[in-house]
């Protein structure tokens, strides 16, 4: 049995041209600090990567600091901006609600303004919570769960001219969507390369020029003591290739993801009740990502099944420690209880297949039918 991975937005698999692109870069060897030619060689690959990811991304080379990750990315911003109070939206990833409930234990004032039922942010709401002791404004570009785009640059017009940085993590837009990083307007924006077909464990933090950003880490002064630390030159090398890719195809990527999500949504719902979580407007939605509550279904059940069947997919409520708890982002959203329980999110990738599709609404549906309790199924 195949099996299918329809869980890329917890991961993508590493597009082989970006390993061909990176093996030399590792094979090789040479610390892009050092004098000699073997460094330049590195240094040479580091600054293209660096020159790549901005023009891509709408930015300038020296706005560009390579991080670890989405994680890491966020925290800088985060840490790096925050000097008083805090807005921040109630959907955001645990790698930007970690930094900012910690801050929170340190004494900072946090609000979280509301998001409406389909998961945007209330920009009034935005608005209003910010006032004098304001000192960041954060809010994603893409949500992981539900896909909703959020109106980032409207808030940031808004923040902006009261002299608050808007903070956006755009680990899940980067490679999905356009994304550009003077026209949003914000003073920072974290990515990560393993979402879009690249290395896991490198990123990127965008910080426009004349925003003060402390560093979180001391230590060899490289990328100018922003982010020290030898940078993995074959991992950057691979992300700028990975953008590279996405740039050259984004189009009829975008198109070709938003036929397979629907084709999905449509298969799935011509047989069960299905409720869509996440934006109808399709300027609202991520293309490549479906969040379906099954009414009556219990998640745990159908994804532990659809695992068994070879389809790997997420769930709207996380398990931790034995209990299942809920997503804030649908809890912030209003979704009923049943329906938390119930809901499943499918993402798909650059790879994903018309057959495959195929195959997981053939799956799902057998599954279902075993071990629905009736409702839910069409006749
Ligand atoms: N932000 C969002 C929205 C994410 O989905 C993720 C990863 O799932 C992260 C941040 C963290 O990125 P990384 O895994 O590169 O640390």
């Amino acid at each position: 049995m195949r099996s299918i991975d329809l869980d890329q937005n917890a991961t993508t698999p590493l597009d082989p041209a970006v390993l061909d692109a990176m093996r030399p870069f590792w094979l090789a060897g040479g610390n892009p600090e050092s004098r000699h030619s073997l460094g330049r060689a590195s240094r040479r690959g580091l600054e293209r990567s660096r020159e790549v990811v901005a023009r891509v991304l709408g930015a300038s080379p020296a706005e560009v600091v390579f991080t670890s990750g989405g994680t890491e990315a966020n925290n800088l911003a985060v840490f790096g901006l925050a000097t008083g109070a805090i807005v921040a939206s109630p959907i955001e990833h645990p790698a930007v609600s970690g930094p900012v409930e910690r801050l929170k234990t340190r004494g900072a004032y946090v609000t979280r303004p509301d998001v409406d039922r389909e998961g945007v942010a209330d920009l009034a709401a935005f608005a209003n919570a910010i006032d004098p002791d304001t000192s960041l404004a954060t809010l994603m570009l893409a949500n992981n769960e539900t896909g909703a785009i959020q109106p980032v640059a409207r808030l940031a017009a808004i923040a902006e001219s009261l002299g608050v940085p808007v903070h956006t993590d755009a680990v899940q837009a980067v490679g999905r969507i356009p994304v550009h990083f003077h026209e949003l307007g914000v003073a920072t924006l974290a990515a990560s390369a393993h979402k879009f077909h690249g290395p896991a464990g490198v990123g990127f933090l965008l910080v426009r020029s004349g925003v003060s950003l402390p560093p979180a880490l001391f230590g060899g002064g490289q990328q100018r003591g922003q982010r020290p630390g030898t940078p993995p030159v074959a991992l950057i090398v691979g992300m700028a290739t990975a953008l590279e890719l996405w740039q050259a195809d984004s189009s009829a990527r975008m198109a070709r993801w938003q036929a397979l999500r629907d084709r999905l949504e449509s298969g799935l719902s011509r047989q069960f009740v299905v409720v869509r979580h996440g934006p109808h407007a399709e300027e609202s939605r991520l293309p490549q990502t479906l969040n379906l509550g099954f009414p009556g279904l219990d998640g745990d059940a159908l994804l532990m099944q659809l695992d068994l069947a070879g389809v790997s997919v997420s769930l709207g409520s996380a398990c931790s420690s034995g209990a299942t708890t809920a997503s804030p982002t649908l809890l912030a959203m209003g979704v009923p209880d049943d329906q938390l329980r119930s809901s499943v999110r499918f993402s798909l990738g650059a790879f994903t297949t018309e057959e495959e599709i195929d195959e997981v609404i053939r799956r799902v549906g057998a599954i279902v039918g075993r071990i629905a309790t009736g409702r839910p199924i069409r006749t």
